[in-house]
């Protein structure tokens, strides 16, 4: 069974000035894939990633993951869901300043309650695994940019997500940092089989996916798979953004390997 499906998901906001920023999108993601979402700036890429996270309902059309809606869950049910079975990382990192590295990464555990000591042993196997053991006591101020965005993934992946939702996680990021993470993710991915959408407007990150899907004013664009070769997946998304059009063929963004 598919991990997540979406059927003829249209989404419009507003009522009186009504605007339709998904029209008809349908996207079917097996267990442990690594999806790739890319699209100019307001073609509904973070509008889509929301109607799958549950933030947000779509006006028509359904979200299924493991073959259930959690939008017809209720809204306790539904923020247990969202807590143990989905993992976000967003591009501003959202991390609390006052708090430590560490703190910072079990506060999903916290919130549920876990003791010290499966506190403790998650959260040295997590920062382990990510490379950010030495940092643990540090306050968010005093780490990178890339630092804070592997503390963030740790975070969310600390409850063993199924399905990790990331929006624009490298767009605050240099192109060193940006692959720091990239990499991070994709051992996530094959590690712990994590399923993983990624939205992105960096060809490069992108090119770590395992399939990109293009969408243009909220429809579907395109869609290409990676194959055995990166390089010629990424020349391959360098194209298909060309063709896409808008600022997502503004190529000067984009960094060569
Ligand atoms: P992207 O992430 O691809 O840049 P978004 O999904 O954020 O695009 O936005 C798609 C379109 O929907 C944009 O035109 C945006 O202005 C509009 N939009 C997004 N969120 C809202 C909202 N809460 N209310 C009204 N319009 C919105
Ligand atoms: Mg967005």
């Amino acid at each position: 069974m598919e991990m997540l499906q979406v059927n003829q998901v249209s989404k419009v906001y507003g009522t009186k000035l009504a605007y339709r920023a998904l029209s008809g999108i349908s996207l079917s993601v097996e267990e442990g894939e690594f999806v790739g979402i890319m699209g100019p700036s307001g073609s509904g890429k973070t509008t889509l990633l929301n109607m799958i996270a549950t933030i947000d309902m779509p006006t028509s059309g359904s979200v299924l993951i493991n073959g259930s809606d959690p939008h017809k869950l209720r809204r306790n049910e539904l923020a247990r869901f969202r807590r143990r079975e989905l993992g976000f990382v967003f591009q501003d990192f959202n991390l609390l300043h006052t708090l430590t590295v560490a703190e910072n990464i079990v506060l999903p555990l916290t919130l549920e309650g876990s003791s010290m000591a499966v506190m403790k042993e998650r959260l040295t196997a997590v920062t382990r695994k990510l490379g950010i053991d030495a940092i643990a006591d540090k306050r968010v101020y005093e780490i990178s940019g890339g630092q804070a965005q592997r503390v963030a993934i740790a975070r969310a992946i600390i409850h063993q997500p199924k399905l990790l939702l990331a929006d624009e996680p490298t767009g605050n990021l240099d192109s060193k940092a940006a692959r720091d993470v990239m990499q991070t993710l994709e051992t996530i991915n094959q590690q712990d089989l994590t399923t993983m959408l990624l939205v992105t407007h960096d060809a490069v990150a992108a090119s770590y996916c395992s399939r990109v899907v293009f969408i243009k004013d909220g429809k579907p664009f395109a869609e290409i798979h990676r194959g055995e070769h990166r390089q010629a997946f990424f020349q391959n998304i360098i194209d298909t953004l060309s063709l896409l059009g808008g600022d997502a063929s503004d190529l000067s963004t984009i960094r060569l390997q």
